[in-house]
């Protein structure tokens, strides 16, 4: 009997350990794993880089508090705002943390401006921003708040299906108390659903009009998934505040927020904080993953992999019809809609050593690192392959 709580409806596998794509399990099976911590390794398992990172940050300080100063820290902001919009960064330890912060900062901003009331955050309904108290009344979604009451006020939604380049219910969503509209580039747990760059654009002037800011959670499709660093930036347009966790610290939790100056100058000495954000160990590693992700051709070879894999996988498409609706995503951030039974299909390629993971609307999510080799895509694709030509 499992002295861990039931909150996660857990597979009966477990690893001895993993090596870039794949994972081998303690009862002798060799897996290639394309969920890699849910789009975390973004590097793969026990990439020697990081490792060695680790490894020399850990003989040198674990920890110390904000009180002081952290060169490493330091280190990774700089490499942060260096390649992005960013000026300033505050670091967290998760997700949830970093999407939190984010609504601070922007009810802190008008706040300051002298207008408190300014501070309802407009979301997509059944987007995904995290676990916390708001975090989970920010996502909107029934399954997440159940059970969670009172519910926390300041979050107003609309409909992905309103995200037509023009959005028609956009504008009387927007009130004078609106301080931000914050949405997931690419909906993760949404089930793959990318907004496309005119959208974007289109939120980014209506932000401007509105004169109020403009959120993109990239906790699950930035630091490179997405073929760019961030996804929205196919789009070229410049956000105000942007939320990032799992890829950078590549399997060592960190979390984010990246923001511009004008936001940045509100968060005065003690107007926020964290006791682990930015932990030297976690900043090492990031700023090793920074390293090994800005060198030449690396985010080039993810689009690359990416074009091949979604070849491949809509050849699959059109040769199953009946199993497969629709191939999803962009970079290596991909979903697979299913017309069949998800926990079945999942169960399958498992059974044949791929390693996948569930997102809504019947969407099987494939994440693989973001150096993955074309011969294990083709190895997923001969799975997958598999699977559909013997499911019934
Ligand atoms: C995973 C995720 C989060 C939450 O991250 P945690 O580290 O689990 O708190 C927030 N936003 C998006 C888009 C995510 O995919």
């Amino acid at each position: 009997m499992s002295s861990l709580a039931n909150n996660y409806n857990r597979r009966k596998i477990s690893f001895k350990y993993g090596r870039g794509s794949f994972l081998y399990s303690t009862n002798g099976k060799k897996y290639l794993d394309f969920v890699q911590g849910i789009a975390v390794n973004s590097l793969g398992h026990a990439n020697p880089y990081l490792v060695k990172a680790l490894i020399k940050q850990a003989k040198k300080v674990w920890h110390v508090s904000n009180a002081f100063q952290i060169p490493e820290a330091e280190k990774l902001a700089k490499m942060l705002t260096k390649k992005t919009f960013a000026d300033k960064i505050i670091f967290q330890n998760s997700g949830a943390e970093a999407t939190e912060a984010a609504i601070k900062i922007a009810r802190k901003y008008f706040f300051s401006l002298g207008k408190p009331n300014k501070n309802r955050i407009l979301c997509i309904k059944n987007s995904f921003h995290g676990r916390t108290i708001a975090a989970i009344y920010a996502s909107g979604s029934k399954k997440m708040t159940e059970g969670y009451g009172p519910k926390v006020p300041g979050f107003d939604h609309i409909d992905f299906r309103n995200l037509k380049p023009r959005f028609p219910n956009l504008r009387n969503k927007i009130t004078k108390n609106t301080a931000a509209i914050m949405v997931e580039s690419i909906m993760g747990e949404g089930g793959i659903k990318t907004i496309p760059d005119k959208c974007l654009k289109y939120l980014r002037k209506i932000c401007n009009e509105k004169k109020i800011l403009l959120i993109l959670d990239e906790v699950q499709s930035g630091i490179g998934r997405s073929g760019k660093f961030f996804a929205f930036e196919s789009s070229k347009i410049k956000p105000d505040i942007v939320p990032i966790a799992k890829g950078i610290g590549g399997g060592f939790p960190i979390g984010a927020v990246l923001m511009t100056n004008k936001v940045a100058k509100v968060m005065i000495p003690g107007s926020h904080g964290s006791t682990f954000g930015g932990n030297p160990n976690a900043c090492a590693v990031g700023a090793e993953v920074m390293k090994q992700m800005f060198k030449p051709k690396f985010l080039n070879n993810v689009k690359k992999m990416s074009d091949y894999f979604f070849i491949k996988l809509n050849n699959l498409k059109n040769n199953y019809p009946k199993i497969i609706k629709e191939i999803r995503g962009k970079g290596l951030l991909i979903g697979i809609q299913l017309l069949v039974n998800q926990k079945k299909f999942i169960k399958l390629l498992e059974r044949n050593n791929l390693l996948t993971i569930r997102a809504a609307e019947n969407v099987v999510r494939i994440l693989p690192p973001l150096n993955v080799k074309k011969n294990e895509i083709d190895q997923a694709i001969k799975i997958i392959n598999k699977v559909c030509a013997g499911y019934n």
